[in-house]
């Protein structure tokens, strides 16, 4: 038997969704939650992504926020429509798709959660990374199916 690792796959149209959104609140980063299906340990299936405001209250172009109780309440309403919460994104305007050292401390880091990380270039490319986050570091994680 095989070692699976997890791995994540995401719709094409939530691929599509994470990378407006990122360009659209250019020059401050974009932040949001990851829904779908929750596979337990090997697959999990990225089918909604649902843009929250970023609330940090300054240096919004280096960092994010997202407010608990936008959390809980996307939580209760997702879980109504059968959906599990999956993680997290995030972007960084003309940065790297790597978790920065605010991003390894945050809030939004739960174990064993997934978190996206969208990279905005001046250029008009965006690129991304997934990672499964775990104090002290995130391991990054295969993206299956759609690959910008
Ligand atoms: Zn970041």
């Amino acid at each position: 038997m095989t070692i699976q690792m997890n791995s994540m796959q995401l719709d094409s149209q939530v691929k599509l969704a994470l990378v407006e959104h990122a360009e659209q609140n250019l020059p401050e980063e974009c932040c949001g939650i990851l829904a779908g299906e929750w596979s337990g340990k090997t697959l999990s299936k990225v089918t909604r992504a649902i843009p929250i405001d970023n609330f940090a209250s300054q240096k919004k172009s280096t960092q994010f926020e997202i407010k608990s109780s936008s959390i809980l309440q996307i939580n209760r309403a997702l879980r109504k429509e059968g959906l599990d919460l999956l993680g997290f994104y995030h972007s960084h305007p003309n940065g790297r798709p790597e978790p920065s050292k605010k991003d390894l401390a945050a809030s939004t880091a739960w174990p064993g959660y997934y978190h996206i990380i969208l990279a905005t270039s001046e250029y008009g490319e965006t690129s991304f990374n997934a990672f499964m986050t775990n104090k002290p570091t995130w391991n990054q994680i295969p993206l299956n199916g759609a690959l910008l």
